[in-house]
């Protein structure tokens, strides 16, 4: 009942003459500039908004346009806009105008919550996978707020999780096809996970020599510690033997992508308690926990960051360990870890199939947080080799059916786990009310169909 008169109250404002609150505030004129802005993915801030440095907007915008999600996001001043719309109507507002399916976030800049402040986000598809744009936006203000340039930079990288790989209009078939979708998915799902099984040999082929070398030179560095008599030090060298030994038996029983993952994710781990425990010998405070050196995860913990140019792509900062930080101002080449191929030798993260897992390991901190990689290209790729595994699955061929059908709002592929902010777009009431207004409000501007509202989140601050 609150809502129909809310939309009452709506269809009663829309029905007043165009005119602006303030003489000089337009609204929809205002998104659709703010939309001109943003035709490519990246991150726009409105010039009066003074928490952003230059340089905090070029690194966000480098991260936002290389991010693995379509991501976009702008900064404004809630004057600018004069709050006509509020939540994740907002962000809503910002994909109308660009018209693109993806991920919009719009960060309202104001002196308080009360004021208007807050950060809001929506993912609009009709394909492709669905990110966890709800829990970013959540993770972004948990951590971070009221600071922009970090709060953002959480978003960007928690924005494009995948949180369900593909995406079903089921509403309307769900109860008759229910039946023949099971047996299908029984008959193809066997197939899918051989042909998937193929690439995780061929994966294993390339990594285990690799493995076995690094858990050598491993242990070679770990039997050459001194043996000491504080107990502090003897139980981390003893911690790092184990997890060491603990890589070297996984790697003997390896089948797979999850056990190439676990042993990288063990070897960091002990390259970490290395650092760790030359620390407690200087009397120094143990470090936190880093990615490792970008060049090579052989190096260890990464302790600064540099600037790096690959051959042919955009500059980017890298994380890298002390020695590559040195080499980089000695004006040197870094050493990066080079794989052969079929013939050359090139950079590791150019094998971005073979070594999709052995990279996922060492950038994971091994509690399910993980660290960015900064390389895009090898984030696209290895994405394209999940997706093709995925592709081959029952769930993709019913979407790619369904979307032929017709469609609806669903997602058929909805696992359990999904938080309520980035629930099934079907039993989202709040998506369907908010589109419907925004189609009476906006005067103009507004797209005439919206895809499917993914995932979202809004919250003040
Ligand atoms: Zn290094």
């Amino acid at each position: 009942m609150k809502r129909l008169l809310g939309a009452f109250a709506i269809i009663a404002l829309s029905a007043l003459p165009a005119l602006p609150a303030h003489a000089d505030t337009d609204p929809d004129a205002y998104m659709n500039e703010v939309a001109g802005h943003l035709g490519d993915t990246g991150v726009w801030v409105d010039p009066d908004v003074k928490e952003l440095t230059f340089s905090e907007v070029a690194t966000l915008d480098a991260a936002a346009k290389s991010a693995s999600a379509p991501i976009r996001i702008a900064v404004i001043p809630a004057a600018k806009f004069d709050m006509a719309w509020e939540g994740e109507e907002i962000a809503d507002q910002l994909y109308d105008r660009v018209g693109v399916e993806g991920v919009y976030g719009v960060l309202v800049d104001a002196n308080s919550q009360s004021a208007g402040r807050g950060f809001h986000a929506v993912q609009r598809a009709d394909h492709g996978p669905t990110y966890k744009v709800g829990s970013a936006v959540d993770e972004a203000v948990d951590c971070c707020a009221p600071d922009y340039e970090p709060m953002l930079e959480r978003f960007i990288q928690r924005a494009q999780v995948v949180d369900k790989p593909f995406y079903v209009d089921a509403a309307p078939y769900a109860g008759g096809l229910a039946g023949v979708i099971g047996l299908w998915y029984g008959l193809t799902a066997w197939g899918a996970r051989r042909t998937r099984r193929q690439d995780e040999k061929a994966h294993l082929k390339v990594t285990k020599p690799l493995l076995d070398e690094e858990i050598i030179a491993l242990s070679q560095q770990v039997s050459a510690l001194p043996t000491v008599s504080d107990p502090q030090q003897s139980k981390l060298s003893k911690d790092v033997l184990d997890t060491v030994e603990k890589a070297r038996h996984r790697l003997d029983e390896a089948k797979g992508d999850k056990d190439i993952e676990a042993v990288t994710t063990l070897l960091g781990s002990a390259r970490y308690g290395m650092v760790c425990l030359d620390a407690v010998r200087a009397g120094k405070p143990i470090p936190e926990p880093t990615a490792p050196c970008f060049f090579d995860p052989r190096h260890g913990p990464s302790t600064a960051e540099v600037e790096w140019k690959p051959e042919d792509g955009a500059a980017r900062a890298v994380d890298v360990c002390a020695a590559c930080k040195e080499r980089d101002e000695a004006g040197e080449e870094p050493q990066i870890r080079m794989v052969k191929g079929w013939q050359l030798s090139t950079p590791y993260w150019e094998h971005a199939e073979d070594l999709a897992a052995y990279v996922d390991g060492y950038w994971s901190q091994g509690d399910g947080r993980v660290w960015w990689f900064p390389d895009s290209d090898f984030r696209r790729r290895s994405e394209q080799m999940r997706s093709r595994w995925r592709a081959r699955r029952p769930g993709a061929r019913f979407s790619r059916f369904s979307s032929d059908v017709g469609s609806s709002v669903g997602d058929w592929a909805a696992s359990s786990n999904s938080s309520s902010s980035d629930g099934d777009s079907w039993s989202s009431g709040r998506s369907r009310r908010s589109s419907w207004s925004s189609r009476t409000r906006s005067s103009g501007g507004g797209s005439s169909r919206r895809s499917s509202r993914r995932s979202g989140g809004s919250r003040g601050f």
